[in-house]
């Protein structure tokens, strides 16, 4: 993607963790660049479609004078967050917060902080079969929703299906939603855990009963191998309940293991159970 870079804006402000350094200040050096698509801006030579770099130096420049912390840590992540909350075209956003004078006893040229953070982009599965399911499911979407860190950007219908693993139970309702979100895999899935335990989810029976389940499908291409997390879902190209509203909204999103697109992988699970049923007819 395209970049704006703005470099070594100079703010006189006071994080630190030394009492001097929030009593006087100090100069820090801050360096942003916005991962921003200038195509059209480029094209049309009109600033309203693209981001205003002199706004975002005075944005940043406020930002960090009427905020005090004490590491530059936290305040590259807070001016992150901010800029990629305010201005909505800027997709990624790479921070760094130079200190010039950081008062070590040494002599330093000076010493910084750098990150990046970005929306990511992440489909989810969200399944009930207990109550009033689809009270659960519209309370948990709106509950993300709610959430300055993550928007809910595409919902698909909800279906009626079949019970997996563990059979002998009520049919559940399932679907798929698109997210952007701020948060990192795993503390999205403790987000996902907290709403559910906000639906009274119980942790029973592995695919037992449940009034809210929500599962990451994808989260950006990334695979992910952890025993709390398996990213994309280890299971998913064997669920129509999860492809199917999947297709809907994200068609060809590709797998990055299977290296096949959410409709591919669909067609083939229909051949393979197609395939069973004949042979359970023989
Ligand atoms: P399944 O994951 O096969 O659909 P389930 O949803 O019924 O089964 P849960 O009881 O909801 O299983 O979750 C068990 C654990 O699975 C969670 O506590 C979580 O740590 C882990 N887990 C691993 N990968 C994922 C993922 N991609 N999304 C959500 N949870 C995951
Ligand atoms: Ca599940
Ligand atoms: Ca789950």
């Amino acid at each position: 993607m395209d970049k704006i870079r703005i470099e070594n804006l100079e703010v006189f402000a006071n994080h630190g963790v030394f009492p001097e350094e929030t009593k006087l200040g100090q100069k820090f050096l801050v360096s942003i660049t916005l991962h921003v698509d200038t195509r059209n801006a480029g094209k049309t030579d009109d600033l309203s479609k693209s981001v205003n770099y002199g706004e975002v130096s005075h944005f940043a420049t406020d930002f960090l004078r009427t905020h005090t912390y004490h590491l530059i840590e936290t305040a590259a992540e807070q001016l992150a967050e901010a800029i990629l909350y305010t201005y909505l075209p800027v997709r990624e956003v790479n921070i760094a917060i130079k200190k010039p004078w950081a008062p070590i006893g040494l002599p330093l040229e000076s010493v910084a902080v750098e990150i990046t953070r970005k929306w990511h982009k992440v489909y989810l599965a969200v399944g009930s079969n207990m109550g009033d399911m689809e009270t659960y499911i519209r309370r948990g979407i709106d509950a993300m929703s709610s959430l300055k860190d993550c928007r809910v950007k595409r919902v698909s219908e909800l279906i009626v299906t079949k019970p997996y693993g563990v059979t002998e139970q009520e049919n559940f309702l399932n679907g798929c939603l698109e997210i952007e979100t701020l948060l990192l895999p795993l503390e999205l899935l403790e987000l996902l855990h907290e709403i559910e335990a906000a639906a009274d989810r119980k942790r029973e029976l592995r695919w037992g009963p449940r009034t809210l389940d929500l599962d990451i499908i994808f989260y950006d291409d990334e695979v992910i191998g952890l025993p709390e997390l398996m990213v994309p879902h280890v299971d998913m190209a064997n669920r129509s309940f999860v492809l199917k509203p999947l297709a809907e909204i994200a068609p060809y999103m590709i797998h990055p293991i299977y290296r096949k697109t959410v409709a591919q992988m669909l067609s083939e699970l229909k051949e393979r159970e197609k395939g069973n049923e004949k042979d359970h007819i023989v």
